[in-house]
């Protein structure tokens, strides 16, 4: 089956909001193995909405339609379908009546444009809506299926479900395909990279796929498979996957929604270690990460913001002669703030961050960007030195994401 969806708001045109619907129509078709070549958005206006029509009945046998099934007079999606499908639009009484008593259950007055959310083209299937006033349908056109849902999410991701997807799978003859997927995270490699060292699984792989995404701090390799069901889907991405792990053994460190900062967090806890963390240019962004899990109070006890260099030698106690011989942002800066917050804060571990994230303040030796990390881990220091490209934001996201890493990867040969 071949799908076209058709989003519906003017307000999605003017870029007042994000067209979540096609996002998560994509993701929902996509799962029950139902082609989805366009996705169409158009205002709130009958014309442009049946030209848009007309379009999708040309190339697609499904047309799914969400918004401008509200009250309003610019709530246009029935009139438009009523007249492209050349049905009068005919009162529902069932829906009538839940209307009526979803306001009267609410104690509020009903007014007479509601009513015109119970009139549908003649002969439509009408899908209920529990989570809202107007009802969905479903009409048949041609050979064609025209099916409109709310525009609203929580009332049209429940109406999807429950209502079109068990439709479509009735309409393929009750067997349908899935399509799973399984993201693993990398780090520490750039696309290109990842790219080089799983080229020839790319090529030869049509069942699962492979792709590669680049997203702000990490990368992602996504494997997506065709099957019967769930379990063959996931078994076939199975195999692949253990392949990719050979080839980056030290550079995936979590599958799916898992991030380095719960990664970490997992074995800091099992392996009973406390940490504390100083930093510079990232004031508090490393922080901030290794305290966003629950539980978090277990392991992380502290850290300085040691910004200035005043706050370096005074709070921090990093030795003056070492900003003097060496400069702020210097290997043996970070070495020093990380033996010394690990001191202050009486833990395993301490982790230092500093560097210039710019726009101002570099120079030819010492350029925006340049980042040194350091980590003390019972009082073995190692740094790490970076130049990182970007802007100020994207330098210091990508210094708290690095830092987490090397991190993450000490640890996990720690005691
Ligand atoms: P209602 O009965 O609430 O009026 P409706 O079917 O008429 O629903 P719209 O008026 O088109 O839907 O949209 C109502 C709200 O739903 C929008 O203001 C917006 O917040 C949300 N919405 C509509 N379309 C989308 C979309 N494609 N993606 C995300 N949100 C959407
Ligand atoms: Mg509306």
């Amino acid at each position: 089956v071949n799908s076209e969806v058709l989003t519906i708001g003017t307000e999605l045109l003017l870029g007042q909001i994000l067209d979540t619907n096609a996002l998560y129509l994509g993701k929902k078709l996509a799962e029950v193995g139902v082609n989805l070549y366009y996705k169409t958005t158009v205002g709130d206006n009958i014309a442009r909405v049946k030209e848009a029509l007309g379009v999708a009945c040309n190339r697609a046998e499904l047309i799914i339609i969400t918004g401008g099934l509200g009250p309003t007079v610019d709530d246009i999606t029935r009139q438009a379908v009523a007249e492209f499908t050349g049905n009068e639009l005919a009162l529902d009484g069932p829906s009538l009546k839940f209307i009526e008593k979803r306001f009267a259950s609410r104690n509020i007055q009903m007014s007479d444009n509601n009513k015109l959310q119970a009139y549908f083209p003649a002969g439509s299937i009408i899908l209920e809506n529990p989570n809202g006033t107007a009802p969905g349908f479903i009409v048949e056109y041609k050979s064609k299926i025209i099916a409109a849902m709310p525009g609203v999410p929580a009332e049209m991701y429940p109406m999807m479900e429950s209502g079109i997807i068990p439709f479509i799978i009735k309409k393929m003859g009750g067997s349908h395909q899935v399509i799973r997927s399984k993201s693993l995270r990398v780090i520490g490699l750039g696309e290109s990279r990842v790219d080089e060292k799983i080229q020839d699984l790319f090529r030869e792989s049509t069942n699962p796929t492979i792709g590669v995404y680049a997203h702000a701090d990490h990368i992602e390799i996504r494997l997506t498979s065709k099957a019967d069901d769930d379990a063959q889907a996931f078994k076939l991405i199975e195999g692949l996957k253990q392949k990719v792990y050979g080839r980056l053994p030290d550079n995936i460190y979590g599958e799916d929604e898992k991030t380095l900062e719960s990664m970490t967090a997992v074995v800091l806890t099992e392996k009973k270690l406390t940490i504390s963390t100083a930093e510079s240019c990232t004031a508090g962004l490393l922080a901030a990460r290794l305290t966003s899990t629950a539980g978090s109070s277990k392991y992380y006890t502290g850290g300085i913001n040691s910004y200035a260099n005043e706050a370096k030698t005074g709070v921090l106690g990093v030795p003056e002669n070492v900003i003097r011989d060496f400069g702020a942002v210097s290997q043996e800066c970070a070495a020093s703030m990380a033996q010394r917050v690990r001191l202050v804060f009486k833990t395993d571990i301490g982790v230092s961050i500093t560097g210039i994230a710019g726009p101002d303040g570099g120079t030819a030796v010492k350029p925006v960007g340049l980042v040194y990390i350091g980590i003390d881990i019972s009082g073995t220091v190692k740094t790490y030195k970076y130049i990182f490209p970007g802007n100020r934001e994207g330098i210091r996201n990508r210094a708290a994401q690095t830092a987490l890493f090397h991190l993450y990867k000490e640890l996990q040969q720690a005691n």
